[in-house]
């Protein structure tokens, strides 16, 4: 495919939604397998939904994801500016063009003659909709003498400018996922092209950048499936249907049970991010969970997101990006929407973490241990991590799994003491001591002889003598292999234990 250029053009209104990252990374994915150009584009002409932040949100989360950009507004590029608010006046060059050719006009309804024609609707049980059957009843430049509306104009009366939706023309899509949708235009509402404000809408600044910025194919959320037939009647009207891009809709992001669409609000209701980063909301205060906070590490929440509506057709579920990029095709994007799945993110966490160095992986645990005040040298944190890291799928579950190895165990799990603490346990834990105390060499393997050769020596079952002992160094019946712990705690801390356990009982 030759001169591939694609956008991801989100909203500054807040955090970008984890859906929003899929399409960015398809966006992604789709131009370096092509060897095109990706443009981050702001679409920031709502100036009431603006969200102060959250573009540099925005920009960060697509960084530490690893997509990276050819253009955009962080970054520039032959196309600059990149932010909508930043090309207000080429809007309106377009929009003066629509209204000559007789693609638009100026309506000067305000919003309480909008209001009762819609109550009149409603009072004869329907819904009004401002389109080719009603605007020739409303107050505009089509229904106004030219006189009046040059007038109104010069006094500046407000007023916005609506898409003159032909009665009756039939308007096709052609989507590269859903194949041929035919929308008739009388379906549609004369849309606000341009508002009171001076600012364009979304759909004029939309169609305008991406001819601009000479988009070759639009990859999107299903959600602006409805207004593509909108789109593809404003490059007709603009002349520049021979340029216009290809549309690709991506299937819908559903919550994990399929019933709906994944909301911002579902993620800390069902204990997964629906961010890619925390975010604070900076009006009300209120933070949601990120991703990267919650410890995902970017690779395996770009693997997951890869999975969410395409695949690649063989059971291969790990993925590096450059395996993503060359298998990456529209073709394979399916149309039914993508169910989110707790235990596969957790799943690929897990793989990806288990590819960390351990070094690295002791590093980040070393955080943890200073955040409680414990402080280990280097070398054991590494070592005691690459005994516990396969129990686990991210770095804040280490604790859980082996804090035994920094503070010793103030109490004992109640099911493992009625269980395995017995009548003769006592007895044998201190012959243990003993043995343990008098050893040449301290170490995993001699613990080992060691309590072997006891145990067969006074007919027990290892479980009768290592169970105990592992209750006596964990606190319970968990953890890795009893003389690995024995090992990287030494002979002074492994007795100190065994003591403490055998006063604890008295
Ligand atoms: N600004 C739109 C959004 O936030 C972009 C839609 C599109 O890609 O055309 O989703």
């Amino acid at each position: 495919m030759n001169n591939i250029r694609v956008r991801f053009a989100p909203s500054p209104t807040g955090p970008l939604h984890i859906g929003g990252v899929r399409t960015a990374l398809y966006n992604y994915l789709f131009a370096r397998k092509y060897g095109g150009s990706l443009i981050l584009r702001i679409e920031d002409t709502d100036q009431a939904r603006f969200v102060p932040g959250a573009e540099e949100y925005i920009i960060e989360a697509l960084a530490w994801l690893g997509i990276r950009f050819d253009e955009g507004v962080h970054i520039g590029g032959a196309h600059a500016p990149y932010r909508q608010s930043d090309r207000k006046p080429l809007y309106r060059q377009h929009v003066d063009r629509l209204i000559a050719d007789g693609w638009a006009y100026c309506a000067f309804d305000t919003p309480e003659a909008l209001d009762a024609r819609r109550r009149e609707y409603e009072r004869q049980g329907k819904t009004f909709q401002y389109d080719a059957a009603t605007r020739g009843a409303m107050c505009n430049s089509l229904t106004l003498p030219e006189e009046e509306v040059r007038k109104r104009l010069n006094d500046g009366a407000p007023y916005v400018v609506r898409f003159k939706f032909p009665a009756d023309t039939q308007i096709t899509v052609n989507d590269l996922i859903r194949g041929t949708v035919t929308v008739n235009s009388g379906q549609s509402d004369d849309k606000v092209l341009f508002k009171s404000d001076g600012m364009p809408t979304y759909h004029l600044a939309n169609v305008a950048d991406d001819h601009a910025m000479q988009i070759s194919h639009v990859i999107r959320g299903e959600e602006w499936l409805p207004s593509a037939p909108l789109h593809v009647m404003l490059y007709r009207a603009l002349g520049w249907e021979d340029s216009m891009p290809q549309f690709a809709h991506l299937p819908l992001l559903l919550k994990p049970d399929g019933n709906g669409k994944l909301s911002k609000r579902d993620g800390d209701r069902l204990g997964f991010p629906v961010f890619p980063l925390q975010w604070r909301d900076p009006a009300s205060g209120e933070v949601s969970s990120g991703y990267r906070e919650s410890g995902y590490l970017p690779q395996a929440v770009i693997n997951m997101l890869a999975l969410l509506g395409w695949n690649p057709g063989t059971q291969q579920e790990k993925f590096t990006m450059q395996e993503l990029i060359d298998l990456f095709s529209l073709e394979r994007i399916s149309k039914a929407g993508a169910k989110f799945d707790l235990k596969k993110a957790h799943w690929f966490n897990h793989e990806y973490l288990m590819e960390q160095p351990v070094e690295t992986i002791a590093g980040w645990f070393s955080e943890t241990l200073k955040g409680k005040n414990l402080s280990a040298d280097p070398a054991r944190v590494a070592r005691v991590c690459r005994l516990v890291k396969e129990r686990v799928n991210f770095v804040s579950e280490i604790w859980d799994q082996a804090s035994f190895f920094f503070v010793a165990p103030e109490s004992y799990d109640p099911a493992a003491m009625k269980k395995r603490w017995k009548e003769n346990t006592p007895a044998v834990m201190r012959d243990v001591r003993q043995l343990l105390e008098s050893l040449p060499v301290f170490s995993g393997q001699a613990v080992h002889d060691a309590l072997q050769a006891y145990a067969e020596e006074r007919s027990l079952g290892m479980g009768e003598v290592m169970i105990p002992l592992r209750i006596a160094l964990t606190g319970g019946t968990f953890g890795p292999d009893l003389q690995e712990i024995a090992d990287v705690l030494g002979r002074e801390e492994v007795l100190r234990r065994t003591d403490g356990i055998l006063k604890n009982r008295e």
